[in-house]
């Protein structure tokens, strides 16, 4: 009797996250405008909204998307990848930087349509699995998205192939406790490329470090995040906001194919410094 009881306890509470999905209404407007898809370098286009960044990597096998947006960027991304001329139903494996509404909302759809598998960092994910509702930041009775199965879990240094395309996953925590980034090598017919998607290190809470008792370890993870983002070295980066590495700056919807304007050290240590800056301010380390 007891462990009947038990039992009906841990399921209820499941089927009631997966009922009540209740995606933040007040969000800026660039995160659902959509945007023109186009090629980024090599394999890796730019699929997602205004500032939403979701990538297509395409392989000999198939492709990758990472992130997606919210709930309604579904429609958006589809359209997206077929502008660009690919299958949407080619993409048979699902990445994300940080399990966030704002990257997550329309991945269960997205996973429906294509069969894809989902990869994530182990240390997000239980959050993917409730949608949100364990988040230490912005968690609570309801889920934000709509909650994902996992496939596959990735530790620090994990590789994904598919065809000719190997992605290293860089376990980057501290903005979720799964936050990760990830390194890749690309080419075109001129040269080389060696990409990083970097999910950077910014602060969701507005609470001391030390009054999160869901993650004590927050305040060492975005450290070790800051310190191991410093010395990555690239070609290209990019991330997981359009704004993060100023992609309007350095793209206009309709410009010709040039990956030389995403060479940005400059930008990448810059922004990287003032998130560092607002990590120190917040342990009140001057
Ligand atoms: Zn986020």
């Amino acid at each position: 009797m007891k462990i009947k009881c038990l039992f009906y306890f841990l399921l209820f509470p499941l089927f009631t996250f997966a009922q009540n999905v209740h995606e933040p209404s007040e969000t800026p407007k660039e995160w659902s405008a959509p945007y023109a898809p186009f090629r980024i370098v090599g394999n890796i286009y730019y699929v997602g909204t205004s500032d939403l960044a979701c990538y297509l990597i395409t392989t000999s096998k198939g492709n990758i998307l990472i992130n997606t947006g919210l709930s309604s960027s579904a429609e958006q991304i589809e359209k997206n990848v077929k502008t660009l001329g690919f299958n949407f139903k080619e993409i048979k494996i699902l990445l994300t930087t940080q399990a966030h509404y704002d990257h997550m909302g329309a991945m269960a759809e997205v996973k429906k349509l294509t069969g894809a598998k989902m990869m994530v960092d182990e240390k997000d994910a239980q959050v993917m699995r409730d949608g949100g509702r364990s988040d230490y930041a912005l968690g609570g009775k309801e889920s934000s998205y709509t909650p994902v199965v996992t496939d596959r879990l990735l530790k620090d240094g994990d590789h994904i192939q598919l065809g000719n395309t190997n992605i290293t996953m860089l376990h980057h925590p501290g903005h979720t406790k799964g936050s990760c980034s990830f390194v890749l090598n690309t080419r075109d017919k001129k040269r080389a490329y060696k990409v990083l998607i970097a999910n950077m290190p910014s602060i969701v809470t507005d609470k001391k470090f030390s009054e999160i008792p869901a993650y004590p370890e927050i305040e060492k993870d975005y450290a070790y995040t800051i310190q191991s983002l410093k010395k990555q070295t690239f070609d290209i980066w990019l991330s997981s906001h359009a704004s993060q590495f100023n992609l309007h700056e350095k793209h206009k919807p309709g410009d010709a194919y040039n990956p030389a304007a995403f060479i940005d050290r400059k930008g990448y240590d810059e922004t990287l410094g003032e998130l560092e800056a607002a990590y120190n301010k917040k342990i009140g380390k001057q």
